[in-house]
């Protein structure tokens, strides 16, 4: 069910309901007023009789005879007087005689002063009469044809103004959901013809502060989002693309020549030289994009588990050096740590290592002396690293991009690299919830530091 259904079918059963409760109390007071107006007329009509019957001194026949003629077009009330011992001394019909009355019920008049009942829908009142200092028992009976007609008006009324207020109700409700919901279905609407091919697309939506103006402009924070996400990607196959297609274009061309002509061995090895060299060139870009993967998946997925950083960028050092036997790199540890828990993080050994040999790595790459030095210090909840290099610096409107994937700066056009060294190293330290920052001078050296939360 839509939840505008939802919506006017709640508003119309609250609605109706409370109507209802209104037009119940309304009728059971307009009822309990009809009870009591009606006894209170019965008291008058009894007390007007017994006063003709004993002060003006009636006669009976007269009395019976007004009351004869009156019942024939109105519901005439029905008395009858006792004296105490049951005697009956006045009776308006004895042949119709409704009320049967009884001893008790008279001895219950006389002892109670006044009593009040029905009989069927007749109601019937009893009432001490004092004549002369003797207490008489009157009773008299009708039925009220005039109230209860009024009642069942007043019934009809209430039951077709519920009926038709239902219904008005209704009406009125799904004229106000249809509207009130009409820019929800808009931006349905607008929502569906968004499709990858025209992510700038966004939804239209008021400057006012109500709920599904903020959803809209939430959508299109998230739509802005998605567009940026999408063109990074974008950004980012075609860069992968190019950085394949060099070295490989490399190897056919140098190949196809050697093959349609004849080389010497010295030639042939040199073909095979650069070969190679595009080779490992595609296969360290290979190998950084799987790092770059790994880096990138949830951290759930990825095991953590304590490390020794004193240990870890040993191994790092060792790894680059491995591969070039020519850069030179220090580890300084500023202060002795108090407790072995200041070395050890919560991380993973693997992806932590490719960040530390990026760092070391760049910082012999970029200085002329293929050295890098790695000071290490403690705070109270971190352990600070600083990767420190004499080297050519990083011009200052270039700082704010290095960290971008497959950037490049201009001081790198005689450098070997892909761009993805720092973008895979900052992943790996954010994801290990630490932080990384730069400061460069330009000839003087860089400083990469750092932090990340001991145990
Ligand atoms: P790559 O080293 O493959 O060029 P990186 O992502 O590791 O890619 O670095 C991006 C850019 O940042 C480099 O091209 C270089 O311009 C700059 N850079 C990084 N580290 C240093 C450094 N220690 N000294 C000077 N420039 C650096």
């Amino acid at each position: 069910m839509k939840i505008r259904t939802k919506l006017t079918l709640l508003y119309v059963i609250i609605t109706a309901s409370i109507l209802l409760v209104f037009a119940s109390v309304v009728y059971y007071s307009a009822s309990q007023n009809r009870e009591k107006e009606f006894y209170s007329l019965l008291k008058k009509e009894a007390i007007t009789k017994a006063n003709l019957f004993f002060d003006a001194e009636v006669e009976p026949k007269t009395l019976q005879d007004i009351y004869r003629r009156n019942r024939e077009v109105i519901n005439e009330v029905e008395v009858a007087i006792y004296n105490a011992d049951f005697y009956l001394l006045y009776h308006d019909a004895l042949d119709i005689d409704f009320v049967k009355e009884t001893r008790g019920m008279v001895d219950s008049v006389l002892l109670n002063g006044a009593i009040e009942f029905y009989q069927e829908n007749w109601q019937v009142i009893g009432l001490r009469y004092n004549y002369e200092g003797i207490d008489y028992a009157i009773t008299a009976a009708a039925y009220d044809d005039y109230g209860y007609t009024k009642l069942l008006n007043l019934r009809k009324t209430i039951s077709m103004l519920f009926v038709i207020s239902v219904i008005f109700i209704f009406l009125a409700g799904m004229i106000f959901s249809k509207r009130f919901f009409a820019p929800v279905r808009q931006m349905t609407h607008q929502v569906n013809n968004i499709t990858i091919r025209n992510l700038g697309m966004r939804l239209q939506h008021k400057s006012n502060d109500d709920e599904l103006s903020e959803l809209a402009a939430t959508f299109n924070r998230m739509l802005n989002r998605l567009e940026e996400s999408f063109e990074a990607q974008n950004t980012f196959v075609s860069n992968i693309s190019h950085e394949l297609r060099t070295p490989l274009t490399a190897i056919i061309t140098e190949l196809e020549l050697s093959a349609n002509a004849n080389r010497s061995v010295s030639e042939y090895m040199q073909v095979i030289e650069n070969a190679l060299s595009d080779a490992k060139r595609m296969n360290r870009l290979s190998n950084s994009l799987l790092d770059l993967a790994k880096a990138s998946f949830d951290s759930y997925k990825i095991k953590f588990k304590p490390v020794r950083i004193d240990e870890l960028i040993i191994d790092a050092r060792q790894q680059v050096q491995k591969g070039n036997p020519d850069y030179h790199i220090d580890i300084r540890f500023e202060q002795d740590f108090e407790d072995e828990n200041q070395i050890v993080v919560n991380g993973n050994e693997y992806l932590l290592k490719v960040a530390f040999s990026n760092l070391f790595e760049n910082g012999c790459k970029f200085s002329g002396n293929n050295q890098s030095t790695l000071s290490v210090s403690f705070s109270e909840k971190l352990i600070i690293l600083k990767f420190m290099d004499l080297g050519m610096g990083i011009p200052e409107n270039e700082q704010q991009h290095i960290f971008t994937p497959f950037y490049r700066g201009t001081n790198s056009v005689h450098t070997e690299g892909n761009g993805i060294g720092l973008s895979l190293t900052k992943k790996i330290i954010t994801l290990h919830k630490g932080s990384i920052h730069v400061e460069s001078k330009l000839h003087k050296g860089t400083t990469f530091t750092v932090k990340l939360a001991h145990q």
